[in-house]
């Protein structure tokens, strides 16, 4: 399946398993998931928290377990002298309104850049929301996530526009946004789709990851390249104490982002052994089970197991 169908097959299963991932998820995986100690949260509504993760810069984490699918994938907001980015589409154009109005409340003024890391409708599907504000918003993507997002979400002539004059990120090599006395890199990656971006600050110390990187919350493997995905992960690690923000769960540090590349180790190891012995990828999902010391991922919806496993199944073994 491919395209729109495909597009409109995910957004539906994600919904329909909604309720059904809520209800299950462990008691410690809600714990993981609400805002840690010493936090500083400046804005809280049942489908996301807004923490301040430095100076002029806040993580935007979504909560969708709640049920509210109002922004799904998380994003933040960073602030330099001459201008304001705001990270992500998100899921809805209420949900893109919210964080404008956030960045208007903390900064003083509406968001002039966004950049959005993939094509994922949750990424995309909501950054209409950010136009009709006061200014012009520049929309920055790759031109690969710019076709998909263009092809893939529902006709909406104010995104089609963002998207049409968008500013095209360069997908070979880094870039850098001067959001006055504050540069900004968008650094190209892949791994979750075939073109991902993530946004990168040295002081403070930040990474919003996109989707490349997933805390207490099982990723999907969609569109991935698994072997790409680890690699680009460890690529992304960088020295020293600093904040991973994840495109879905909660604000990670480099310890977080270690157990997750395990997780993502211990999915390879028993995909590997699937795809050797030829075990059908619905069959071998239901088998696994992730060591103790893994701890607990929660799943947005049960097709995300087995999609692993034919993720690396397309790779190991096309056409087989
Ligand atoms: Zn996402």
């Amino acid at each position: 399946m491919t395209g729109r169908r495909a597009f409109i097959h995910d957004a539906l299963s994600c919904a329909g398993h909604i309720a059904l991932a809520t209800a299950t998820l462990p008691l410690l995986s809600r714990r993981a998931w609400a805002a840690p100690r010493g936090a500083r949260v400046v804005a809280e509504e049942p489908f996301a928290r807004l923490e301040a993760v430095g100076d002029g810069v806040w993580a935007l984490v979504s909560t969708p377990l709640s049920g509210d699918m109002t922004t799904v994938a998380n994003g933040g907001i960073i602030a330099g002298r001459s201008g304001v980015l705001v990270i992500e589409g998100l899921m809805t154009v209420a949900g893109a309104r919210w964080l404008g109005e956030q960045a208007r409340q903390l900064t003083g003024r509406w968001p002039t850049h966004l950049v959005c890391t993939h094509y994922h409708s949750d990424h995309v599907n909501g950054l209409a929301g950010y136009a009709g504000g006061e200014g012009h918003v520049l929309t920055h993507l790759t031109a690969a996530s710019r076709d998909l997002a263009t092809r893939n979400t529902p006709p909406d002539p104010v995104r089609a526009s963002a998207l049409s004059t968008a500013s095209l990120i360069d997908p070979a090599a880094p870039t850098t946004l001067d959001l006055g006395g504050r540069r900004v890199r968008l650094v190209p990656r892949l791994g979750h789709t075939a073109s991902d971006v993530t946004i990168e600050l040295d002081d403070p110390a930040v990474t919003f990851c996109g989707d490349l990187v997933w805390n207490a919350m099982f990723p999907n493997y969609v569109d991935a390249r698994p072997s790409a995905l680890a690699t680009n992960v460890r690529a992304l690690l960088r020295p020293g104490a600093v904040r991973y923000i994840p495109g879905h769960g909660p604000v990670a540090a480099a310890s977080d982002v270690a157990r997750y590349l395990d997780m993502l180790g211990e999915v390879e190891v028993a995909a590997r052994d699937a795809v050797a012995r030829g075990i059908a990828s619905a069959d071998a999902a239901k088998a696994f089970k992730f060591s103790s010391g893994i701890g607990e991922w929660a799943m947005f919806s049960p097709a995300f197991l087995p999609r692993a496993f034919e993720a690396w199944k397309r790779e190991l073994a096309p056409g087989g």
